[in-house]
């Protein structure tokens, strides 16, 4: 860790080590926050994002956690407590996807989507709850997909687990509004990552041709929409979900 600076509040940022997540972490570090990042098990890209968020002047460290498992949130959220004291963002973003058609779906792959992305999600906001109760105020924002509010061939599973995430998301919402504490969603169209980058170049192009904007968005792009949302400038945004899609649902 460097740069102590008791003034800055503090983000829990989960997948922040890659893709959507990273840009979210270096966005909150830029904006003014410590920033502890969840990651799965890939811990080279965790190391090197840390590396990038102390640079940024934050600190900043990375927490080895399935967010599957409630037990281990609930270590893993009480180690950073202590090591940063209070948290003020938990941003959502750790996902996975085991796509293929609903009819030949194996239920392990069913059952692994939902865990991570739906559970995990429930399992992180559970964890601070108290944290958020005690002291009345604070933002939530779950990474949610297009694919959540619009279906998509394929991805039964992952749509089902990202429309959970909205449903979680506004009953969080109307549970802690009375603390002061917000919860939104953000719903990324196409987003070049990791996630996308294995599509073949004619996939591209087609799905680009799909984009009103005419382009995939970045992580950037993103990342910026959940730094509004842990701003002071949204205290009076919740229950809300933002697509960032370049205009692919309208
Ligand atoms: P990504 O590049 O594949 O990165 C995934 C991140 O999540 C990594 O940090 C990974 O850690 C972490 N992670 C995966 N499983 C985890 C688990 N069980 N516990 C804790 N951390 C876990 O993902 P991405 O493309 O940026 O997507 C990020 C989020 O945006 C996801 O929720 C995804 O569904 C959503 N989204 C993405 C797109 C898109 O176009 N990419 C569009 C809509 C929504 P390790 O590296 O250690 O495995």
């Amino acid at each position: 860790m460097a740069g102590e600076n008791a003034a800055r509040r503090v983000a829990i940022v989960t997948g922040g080590s890659r893709g959507i997540g990273r840009a979210c972490a270096e966005r909150l570090a830029r904006d003014g926050f410590d920033v502890a990042i969840v990651y799965a098990g890939n811990r080279g890209a965790a190391e090197e994002c840390v590396a990038a968020l102390e640079g940024l002047g934050a600190r900043a460290a990375c927490y080895c956690c399935d967010v599957s498992d409630a037990e281990a949130v609930k270590a893993t959220v009480g180690q950073v407590t202590d090591d940063f004291g209070p948290v003020w963002a938990l941003v959502n973003d750790a996902g996975i996807t085991r796509d293929g058609l609903f009819a030949r779906m194996r239920d392990e792959d069913f059952d692994r989507v939902i865990d991570v992305n739906l559970k995990g999600t429930f399992n992180m906001v559970r964890a601070l709850a108290r944290n958020f109760v005690r002291q009345r105020g604070g933002r939530i924002v779950n990474v949610s997909s297009v694919v959540g509010l619009h279906g998509n061939a394929g991805q039964v599973n992952y749509a089902a687990s990202k429309a959970g995430v909205v449903g979680l998301t506004k009953s969080v919402a109307q549970e802690l509004a009375g603390r002061g504490v917000t919860a939104n969603a953000v719903a990324p169209g196409f987003i070049e990552t990791d996630m996308t980058r294995g599509l073949s170049q004619e996939a591209r192009d087609s799905y680009a041709a799909r984009i009103p904007l005419g382009r995939l968005g970045t992580t950037e792009e993103v990342a910026s929409v959940v730094a509004f949302l842990v701003s002071d400038a949204a205290g009076y945004v919740t229950g809300e979900v933002i697509q960032v899609d370049g205009g692919l649902c309208m």
